[in-house]
Parts: structure tokens; C-alpha cells; sequence
């Protein structure tokens, strides 16, 4: 068991041991902290936070609720950060989603992957970074593609001009100790790898979006290079934020 998350008082402090903690672990495997990005999540956390998160120079934020992120974006500035959808997409908020964020990392079924790129056409939008939210436990309440359909949806986001396949991303159930993350992480990489080989991601390099708060060392020792931290950095949200979609 690895021990448990240690939640400083201020922002700041919080964000600082986050930040050793990414340093310590990356180079104990080899890697550089440069080549990991934080996506800190600010769902359900105000305005003033993310601006002192921006103001400790974060760039990168992650919401999950269009209508939150719609509230939240509009005051803190659509282009003072990059903006990440981190929770399900549904069909009918994606033109929505189109106009908040940077990034979506929950693009999850071919009709979504034809939607967004019809909705960039017609906003000329030239090009939209995505990631295939993989869902390797089978979950039935969780978003993502299952393993054995991520080929065929591959095949369509490279049907589409102005969708760039960044690279995947995925949620695994919670665990207690982090230990039991680790094959779903494993799994993601190993994934990552065989696309990556035949050429599917935009960079050459596709990206792995894995690791919370509570797992995010055991995602870096598995090669993750996008972190989506949440309570590590705001504190602990209040329970309704709990929900994953809208
Ligand atoms: C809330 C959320 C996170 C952050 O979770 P923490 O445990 O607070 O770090 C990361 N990814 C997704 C998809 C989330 O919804």
C-alpha cells in the first residue's frame, strides 16, 4: 500500500508537492518531468482558484460539465489557459464543447468523431486535438470505447481531416491502493504502442492521458505523459461533482 494523499492547506503548497512528487517519480524511472503535462481539474472548484492556479503558472485545465465549464470559461477567459474536456461528450452539447475547449479527451464512438468534425467544418475550426477515451474494465456506467472496437473508430478518426488524433486516454475503476490501477495503465500503454507503430497518431507519438490524484506516480512509472489532477492541487470537492457527464 502506498500511503495516503497528503492534501496541504494553500493552493500553492499543494501544487508545489504535486510537482516533487512528479519530479521524484520521473526521474526514479528514467524520465523527464519536462515531458509529462499536468491538466489540473478544476471541475466544481471557482473562478478565483483557477486563477490562482493560473497565476502559479498552470496552463492547462480539465472541466467535465459543459454548462459548468461554460460559466467557468466565459470568466476566467477562453484564452488564458488551454482547456480540457476531460468527461463524456454527449452528441447534442457538442457544439457546445466545441466552442469551450482545446482538447477533448473523451471522444468515445465513431458518430461523435463524424459530429465534431461536420461542427469544425461548418465553424471553420481547422484542426481539434482529441483522445479516444479507452475503457478497459467494461464498465457499463463509464464512457469510453470498448478495446475491441478502438480499431474501427481509429478508421474513422482518420476520416476525418480536422480531428487530430492526439492519443488516448482512460478512467480505470477506483481502488484504494493504487497497486490495482497499474495493469489497466499497463494495458493503455501496450495499446498506445501497437497504433503507434502504424503510424495513427497526429505527432507521431501518441499521448496516454492516465493518473489521478491518488495514482498519478504509478501513471508516470507506466509511461503517461498527460496527468488529469484534481483534488491534489484544489482540495476536496464537494460530492455532487462526483458525477462524470453533462
Ligand atoms: C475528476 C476527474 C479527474 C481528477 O480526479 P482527482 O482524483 O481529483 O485527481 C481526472 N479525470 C477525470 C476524467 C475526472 O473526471
Amino acid at each position: 500500500m502506498s500511503e495516503p494523499l497528503q492534501v496541504p492547506e494553500g493552493l500553492r503548497e499543494r501544487l508545489d508537492q504535486v510537482r516533487r512528487k512528479i519530479q521524484t517519480c520521473a526521474s526514479r524511472c528514467g524520465r523527464k518531468a519536462e515531458d509529462i503535462t499536468v491538466v489540473a481539474v478544476s471541475k466544481t472548484h471557482r473562478v478565483d482558484e483557477v486563477r490562482k492556479a493560473i497565476g502559479a503558472g498552470l496552463f492547462d485545465f480539465g472541466e467535465n460539465r459543459i454548462q459548468e465549464a461554460e460559466e467557468k470559461i466565459s470568466e476566467v477567459g477562453r484564452r488564458v489557459a488551454r482547456w480540457h474536456l476531460v468527461g463524456h461528450l454527449q452528441a447534442n452539447k457538442a457544439s457546445r464543447a466545441l466552442k469551450l475547449f482545446d482538447v477533448i479527451h473523451s471522444l468515445d464512438s465513431v458518430a461523435l468523431a463524424k459530429r465534431l468534425n461536420r461542427l469544425c467544418e461548418e465553424e471553420d475550426r481547422s484542426e481539434l486535438p482529441v483522445l479516444i477515451q479507452v475503457d478497459l474494465a467494461r464498465e457499463q456506467s463509464k464512457s469510453g470505447v470498448a478495446e475491441d472496437r478502438l480499431p474501427e473508430l481509429l478508421e474513422a478518426v482518420m476520416e476525418c481531416s480536422r480531428l487530430q488524433l492526439a492519443g488516448l486516454m482512460t478512467l480505470p475503476p477506483y481502488f484504494d491502493d493504487p497497486e490495482n490501477v497499474r495493469p489497466f495503465f499497463t494495458r493503455l500503454r501496450e495499446i498506445r504502442d501497437s497504433f503507434e507503430v502504424k503510424g495513427y497518431f497526429d505527432k507521431g507519438r501518441g499521448e496516454l492521458s492516465m493518473g489521478m490524484s491518488h495514482d498519478f506516480d504509478v501513471a508516470i512509472e507506466e509511461g503517461a505523459t498527460i496527468l488529469r489532477i484534481g483534488t491534489a492541487i484544489f482540495g476536496m470537492r464537494t460530492p455532487r461533482a462526483e458525477t462524470m457527464t453533462g
